[in-house]
């Protein structure tokens, strides 16, 4: 069956989805990248999302992909040039997701100033929750995110490490794009992202299981 709806928001079927790189200082300098002025966004095609229980497939072109755990905001309704004080109104909901990434493309596209599509676009490349409703979630700038693979810690870190909160990101991309219900955004990575490999069993949770998500890589 083709899923086209955000999961646990079934009102709303999914449109764009907006990542932001380094978001949290301590991952931006593990790969020796500066601190960003204002948030880099990169997008994700659709069809790289898959949901819990599903498979990660590594793509034969990488030798060296890595799991990024990161916030994902699930926009409710449409808006331009939001403010930053009412910019959590436009939120349905959050959720946990894995931003995979091809690192070694994603290395060489960095030196030759080409794009990041490629080495974020694959095919199974967006693992998503279960969304849960913002009407739950007083502050989206506490909660803990942590990713294991086969039951090792190895990212563990709080939203309030941000360097751009949810609100602020709302705010910069709609004063781009036109947010509409269903557009997602992957809100960055905190320190420890990794390599895996088949046969590991990632799984990813949002303020101790609030949203769950369990992937195994093939
Ligand atoms: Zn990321």
């Amino acid at each position: 069956m083709k899923k086209t709806h955000i999961p646990g928001l079934p009102h709303l079927q999914f449109r764009n989805i907006f990542c932001i790189g380094r978001n949290y200082v301590e991952h931006a300098h593990e790969l020796n990248n500066k601190v960003p002025g204002q948030p880099l966004v990169f997008l994700k095609p659709t069809s790289s999302i898959i949901f819990d229980g599903d498979e990660i497939h590594i793509p034969k072109a990488s030798n060296n992909v890595h799991h990024e755990v990161e916030l994902t905001v699930a926009i409710g309704k449409a808006g331009k040039n939001i403010l930053k004080d009412n910019a959590l109104d436009y939120v349905d909901g959050y959720g946990i997701g894995i931003d995979v990434t091809a690192r070694d493309i994603q290395q060489q596209a960095k030196e030759n100033g080409h794009p990041w599509s490629v080495a974020k676009g694959f095919d199974t490349f967006a693992p998503l929750s279960s969304f849960v409703s913002s009407d739950k979630i007083a502050n989206p700038q506490d909660l803990d995110l942590r990713l294991t693979v086969n039951d090792e810690v190895r990212q563990s870190d709080n939203t309030k490490l941000m360097i751009f909160p949810v609100a602020e990101l709302i705010h910069y991309l709609s004063t781009i794009f036109t947010l509409q219900p269903g557009d997602m955004i992957m809100t960055g990575t905190p320190k420890g992202v990794s390599p895996i490999h088949k046969e590991d069993n990632i799984k990813a949770s949002l303020n101790n299981g609030l949203a769950t998500l369990s992937v195994t890589v093939s």
